[in-house]
């Protein structure tokens, strides 16, 4: 039949065409030839021949393929293909496939991932950022926000309104700013870097809404009527889905609309008689325009035979008679406005509908497609802007923080929570970049989306409880002066928003990615469901070929790559990040295997079977995530000092594939296909390790003093070195107390005394006296001893402050001080301001460090 020798060469020809992926027709050739030639060479034999025509022969030849196999494998597979419900086909149809769609391919394609066009601002974007954005940062002041006012002032809302900060996703004609995906995510990164109040405020309105839905569904007279209102804050917006009995099951929200005549405005018109109730609305208790989602029902057919219409989308005034709104929710003591609001039987004209009557029962798939966009930029890009602004913060905190006579960030357990912190937020910014890149190209993507909702939200978290770590004390009791713990409070907000983080992960990721971004699933999906049988069949044949092709070419590519951990295959470029792109490839094409696996062997099940879906899920994330921060890499220059960031997100994201590919195969409910997959995928086991303590040292060392990858790193965000500006303080402080270490040790050298690195006033008199340092080096360890006190120390306060009902008599603003460089003019008069604005804050500092 085959000689060993022949044998073996059969097998490598075919398992070289199956890595290359070459048509089906060119792969029987090139086998047929090798027949050919191992015949003439004596190596294959008659009945060799015959097994090879046996199994190409109904393979290749597609009369006898589409009647026999293709038949029967139709029929197999409507009978376990589970129905798909109305709103998971919506969530399904909604959004676009885009770089998640090559991840899925096991081959992505490298070319075209650096060739996606950077994201840029527009002269009056960047102008945007640098004058009100910069501006109303200057104005915040967190303290009275959140604890005294719990609301913005009043200046800060005109201030909103009159720079049409609610206006970003506006088109121009109505009055908005048009801004790019880019520019809104640059926007909410700085604001989310000051307040929480302020970035979710400024979010919402710009996020899915009546404004983002007005402008893609709105009929003309919506448009005209409420865009350009919406678009300088003439009305507040909000959008009401969730109910008291519909959370994350959305789509099964009991309010209706019953199809109906009243009377309006004096005259007898076709309309709804609403009943609803909805909760944890964001904005709702000050809106004026109430996006509303309901179940339309027409009982009597007043608008065609349909009764059930379904969800649709209205806009309904704040004046409209029966709502009830304007009571609060209090959400995790960030108060940003958010409330219930509810209506019995009210009546409004169909014309409230958003897109009029012809949308009526379209809500959903409206909503799904808005969330494609909206989940993309909004939460992922405050996680990112907060990410950014803590790790410098943090970073500059563990330099000035001494224990031990060290910096804090100097002992080794520290440098692992500083080096997650940077690494994590180098990684958030790649991604809110090259998502938003996508947004602005024309791209809707679900399954993007939904990966940056979950995974920048849980860093997010990971990032606040870390500086929440690192801080101790400082970040635990709350004051005008703490700048960290509001943001530790409020995490769990973004992580249950716009879709609660665990069915994120459990079911949307991967649920969605392996119908939406798998190349054969959906066309399989679809074929199944035509009409005409003749068609049905061959598109259902094309499909089904195609993906038998393309898991066997995975099984063939997953195997090569894993036996050979990843080495023997291409990558971009040939310097540090040479590894990490191979790794990329090796890992696309398991998953893409272990699609295919765990779909065959489960079928319809595997949606129920949440926990092995999540891990394929984190597996398609991390490829993202990862391939995201190799793009800013490039993006950036290549730049070298940035590379322990790169280094760091890569190894997270490898090491993370790893676990999630073990966690999944341990868990496969079949054993031997468990095995099987093991033997493909995994065969050595996990093979990448967690961040090395080598890069995270770096990467707390580049937070540590005031640099260049630094900047880099906090690009964007508000540092500006201004009275009442506690990042500023950090920023300059950090910077003088970076100056002071090397005078600091100078002075002990002259001394002979290992001195404790306090009360450096004290010591820059002495050492002034004894002659070892100048006038302006005595004036910097002044100013530097004021503002590592500033930074260590805590507020406190007088019992009757904590009262709430007392709060908002004795309570005064942040302390103000001058921020100032350590210039001889400045630094006396930084210490004066500092003394005055002090004295003028009822919430004290303490001196004391116990
Ligand atoms: C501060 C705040 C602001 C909000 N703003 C708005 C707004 O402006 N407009 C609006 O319409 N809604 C808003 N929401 C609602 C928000 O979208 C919902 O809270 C969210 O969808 C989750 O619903 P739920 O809180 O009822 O939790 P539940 O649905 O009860 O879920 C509880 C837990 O179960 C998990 N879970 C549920 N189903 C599954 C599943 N199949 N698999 C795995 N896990 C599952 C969830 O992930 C969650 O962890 C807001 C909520 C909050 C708290």
């Amino acid at each position: 039949m085959f000689d060993i020798v022949w044998f073996l060469i059969f097998i490598a020809v075919f398992g070289v065409v199956a890595y290359q992926r070459y048509s089906l027709i060119t792969c029987v050739s090139v086998l047929a030839l090798t027949m050919v030639i191992g015949t003439i060479a004596g190596g294959i034999g008659i009945l060799g021949w015959i097994l090879f025509i046996l199994v190409a022969l109904p393979i290749a030849y597609s009369p006898i393929r589409v009647s026999i196999l293709s038949t029967k494998l139709l029929s197999f597979y409507k009978s376990v293909t589970p129905e798909l419900s109305d709103t998971e086909k919506e969530a399904i149809d909604a959004g676009t496939v885009w770089w998640d769609g090559d991840l899925f391919t096991g081959k992505p394609d490298w070319q075209k991932l650096h060739a996606i066009s950077r994201p840029h601002l527009t002269s009056e974007e960047q102008a945007f950022l640098d004058g009100p954005c910069e501006e109303v940062c200057t104005m915040v002041n967190e303290w009275e926000i959140n604890h005294v006012d719990a609301d913005l002032p009043d200046e800060i809302w005109a201030f909103l309104k009159e720079h049409k900060f609610f206006a970003m996703i506006i088109e121009k004609k109505y009055g908005g700013l048009a801004y790019s995906a880019f520019a809104q995510s640059r926007v909410l990164q700085k604001l989310a870097g000051v307040s929480a109040v302020l970035s979710s405020t400024v979010g919402v309105p710009n996020s899915l809404g009546p404004g983002e839905l007005l402008q893609h569904y709105g009929t003309k007279e919506q448009q005209d009527y409420y865009l350009p209102r919406l678009a300088v804050g003439k009305d507040v917006p909000c959008f009401a889905l969730t109910g008291p009995e519909a959370g994350s099951d959305a789509g099964s929200i009991p309010d209706v609309g019953i199809v109906c005549k009243g009377e309006f405005e004096g005259k007898e018109v076709l309309g709804m008689s609403l009943t609803f109730s909805k909760r944890y609305i964001t904005l709702a208790p000050i809106a004026t325009v109430i996006g509303l989602a309901f179940k339309l029902e027409d009982p009597e057919g007043l608008l065609g035979e349909k009764k059930h219409l379904g969800i649709t989308c209205a806009l309904i005034p704040r004046k409209t008679k029966g709502l009830e709104i304007g009571r609060r929710h209090f959400p995790l003591n960030v108060p940003f406005h958010n409330g219930p609001v509810k209506g019995t039987n009210m009546f409004v004209p169909l014309s409230y509908i958003i897109g009029g009557e012809k949308m009526a029962g379209k809500g959903w798939r409206m909503l799904m497609e808005c969330l494609s966009v909206g989940r993309c930029i909004t939460l992922p890009s405050s996680a990112a802007g907060g990410a950014k602004q803590l790790a410098l913060s943090t970073g500059a905190y563990s330099r000035i923080r001494r224990q031990f006579r060290l910096p804090i960030g100097q002992m080794e357990g520290v440098e692992e929570m500083l080096a997650r912190i940077g690494g994590n937020a180098y990684l958030m910014d790649a991604v809110t970049s090259f998502s938003t890149a996508g947004v602005d190209l024309g791209q809707k993507p679900s399954v993007i989306s939904a990966i940056c909702k979950y995974h920048l939200t849980e860093r997010m978290r990971q990032v606040v409880n870390d500086s929440m770590d690192v801080h101790g004390g400082k970040g635990i009791c709350l004051g005008p002066t703490n700048y960290l713990g509001r943001a530790y409070q409020g995490v769990p907000i973004s992580i249950t928003v716009e879709g609660a983080n665990i069915l994120t992960r459990n079911m949307m990721i991967f649920g969605q990615g392996a119908m939406r971004c798998h190349p054969y699933v959906l066309k399989e999906l679809y074929a199944a469901q035509i009409n005409d049988e003749h068609e049905q069949l061959t598109t259902f044949d094309e499909a089904v070929f195609g993906h038998i092709g393309f898991a066997v070419s995975n099984t063939v590519r997953s195997l090569w790559f894993s036996l050979s951990r990843n080495r023997l295959s291409s990558a971009p470029f040939k310097d540090e990040t040479a590894g990490y792109y191979r790794s990329l490839q090796g890992y696309s094409s398991n998953l893409a295997i272990l699609t295919d696996v765990s779909m065959g062997v489960l079928g319809g099940s595997l949606k129920r079977r949440e926990r092995l879906s999540a891990r394929l899920g984190d597996v398609l994330s991390h490829l993202y995530l990862a391939s995201a921060t190799l793009k800013r890499y490039d993006e950036q220059g290549r730049i070298k000092e940035d590379l322990p960031f790169l280094e760091w997100a890569m190894q997270d994201c490898l090491h993370n594939i790893d676990v999630a590919i073990d966690d999944f195969i341990r868990n496969f409910p079949s054993v031997p296909v468990g095995l099987l997959l093991r033997t493909i995928v995994q065969p050595y086991g996990k093979v990448n390790d967690k961040p090395s303590d080598k890069v995270e040292h770096k990467i707390a060392d580049i937070l540590q003093k005031p640099g260049p990858a630094r900047d880099r790193l906090g690009n964007g965000q508000y540092l500006t070195r201004i009275e009442g500006s506690l990042f500023g303080d950090l920023e300059q402080t950090l910077e003088n107390m970076v100056k002071v270490e090397p005078i600091f040790d100078r002075i002990c050298a002259s001394m002979g005394k290992k001195l404790p690195m306090t009360q450096l006033d004290d010591l820059a008199i002495q050492a002034l006296a004894a002659d070892i340092i100048s006038e302006e080096e005595a004036e910097l360890l002044t100013a530097t001893e004021a503002g590592r006190l500033r930074t260590i120390n805590v507020d406190d306060f007088d019992p009757q402050e904590l009262l709430a009902s007392n709060s908002k008599k004795v309570a005064k603003p942040a302390r103000k001080r001058a921020v100032k460089a350590a210039t001889p003019d400045t630094a006396k008069s930084v210490d004066k301001d500092t003394s005055a604005a002090a004295a003028k804050s009822t919430a004290k500092d303490t001196n004391s460090v116990t």
